[in-house]
């Protein structure tokens, strides 16, 4: 795959530092300084906003050699690129309400996704959250949402919650908060302050430990009225806002998933040459059919992903319509993926044998990681009832 803006040498020192983020479960702060650096997070951004104007199929193969690197910092960073991936997808369809997101990204501004909420399983089409409207056309949203990646770093938040008191509610509100307020403070030097957002110290995971998802309760946080990007039913809606949603979010988190998938086979034929048989004279593990066999079937599954990834995003970056299907493609390709990853994963643990069960061992911890790839929106049984409602129509009431 060409290399772009993420370098060889940059991508090896994101990959050095990936196990002791692991370990001490901490966020990839220095990652994230040398990714802004490099200009990676205004990669989606169009080159008029100050971006780098890739596409998304661009992006897609980044993130797959960022994830190979380094899954818990491509995961954190995809919110990022969800969200300019959103607004780029907008405006290529001349819809300009996110136009402010790629003004400010090309600024410097971080965006988490604060979307996830407990018991909340209807995803993007219901809410627990109550977004009470203000008198200036703002809204004030109170409610926990979880797993908030980025939590240590995003300046900006995309969020929705449930009008239920306007005349015509109930509605989903879609806006973005500020992470603080100024206070206007008289010396000229404006003091942030939480815009009524608490960042809980709750993440302690199996993997992808370093993207820092913590849960964030939202304690009246103030979105001004042009942050207020939409007001739809709720329930599935075919709004372009929810279609720039699903397509960014499913393919640059197939992109993630598949690049651990990526760095399980080149660990699995690392393996493959430095074990020796007993049984077999010395000989290299690469020489025994078993052995062998397993990381085929590794690298053919990876060969089946790569070009579906890049076929459907290159469908979003130039329009192509495919009507009722779209929902049903993208969320296969987060399944497919996803269950790719996890099992060429597990071929590589096996092909490299017991030392991946070590703590510290770099394919242990992929293992680890790729299980979080099961629980991200799409999951199976959400994408399976998209896919069968998508061939065979809804179910009869
Ligand atoms: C590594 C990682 C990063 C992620 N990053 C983001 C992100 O940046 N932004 C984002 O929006 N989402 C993010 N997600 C969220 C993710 O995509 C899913 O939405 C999330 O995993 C929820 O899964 P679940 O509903 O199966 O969890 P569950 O296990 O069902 O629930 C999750 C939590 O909600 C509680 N809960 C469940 N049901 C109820 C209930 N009825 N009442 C009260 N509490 C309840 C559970 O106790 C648990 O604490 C991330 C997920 C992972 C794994």
């Amino acid at each position: 795959m060409s290399e772009t803006i993420l370098t060889t040498e940059l991508l090896e020192r994101i990959h050095s530092r990936a196990a002791d983020y692991d370990r001490e479960n901490i966020f990839f702060t220095e990652d994230l300084a040398e990714l802004a650096e490099a200009g990676y997070l205004r990669a989606l951004v169009p080159t008029e906003f100050g971006g780098l104007g890739l596409s998304l199929k661009q992006v897609a193969r980044e993130q797959i050699r960022l994830a190979a690197a380094a899954p818990a910092t491509a995961l954190a960073v995809n919110m990022h690129l969800v969200w300019t991936g959103v607004a780029k997808a907008l405006h290529d369809r001349g819809d300009t309400s996110l136009s402010f997101l790629l003004h400010e990204t090309g600024l410097g501004e971080v965006f988490g996704f604060g979307v996830s909420e407990p018991g909340n399983d209807l995803v993007l089409f219901g809410s627990r959250t109550d977004a009470a409207p203000e008198q200036d056309g703002g809204y004030r949203f109170t409610g926990t949402k979880i797993f908030t990646s980025l939590s240590p770093a995003w300046t900006r938040l995309g969020t929705m919650g449930l009008d239920t008191t306007s005349p015509d509610a109930p509605k989903i509100v879609w806006a973005f908060i500020d992470r603080t307020v100024s206070t206007g403070a008289r010396d000229g030097n404006s003091n942030g302050v939480s815009n009524g957002v608490i960042t809980k110290d709750d993440w302690n995971t199996l993997g992808m430990r370093a993207s820092q998802s913590q849960s964030t309760v939202l304690d009246g946080a103030y979105a001004r009225a042009d942050r207020v990007v939409r007001r739809l039913d709720p329930g599935p809606n075919p709004d372009p806002l929810i279609f720039s949603i699903f397509a960014n979010f499913e393919i640059l988190l197939a992109a993630v998933y598949t690049g651990i998938g990526r760095r399980a086979l080149e660990l699995a034929v690392e393996a493959a040459g430095r074990r020796t048989s007993f049984k077999n004279d010395g000989r290299a593990l690469s020489q025994d059919p078993d052995i062998r066999w397993r990381v085929a079937e590794a690298a053919m599954m990876m060969d089946a992903i790569y070009p579906q990834i890049d076929a459907i995003a290159r469908d979003v970056d130039e329009l192509a319509n495919h009507g009722p299907q779209w929902f049903a493609l993208l969320s296969g390709l987060k399944h497919r993926a996803t269950e790719n990853a996890k099992n060429v994963v597990d071929e590589a643990v096996r092909a490299s044998g017991g030392s991946s069960y070590f703590a510290g061992n770099e394919l242990g911890r992929l293992y680890r990681d790729v299980l979080a790839g099961l629980f991200h929106p799409s999951d199976a049984e959400s994408a399976h009832a998209t896919v069968a409602n998508a061939w065979l129509g809804p179910i009869d009431d």
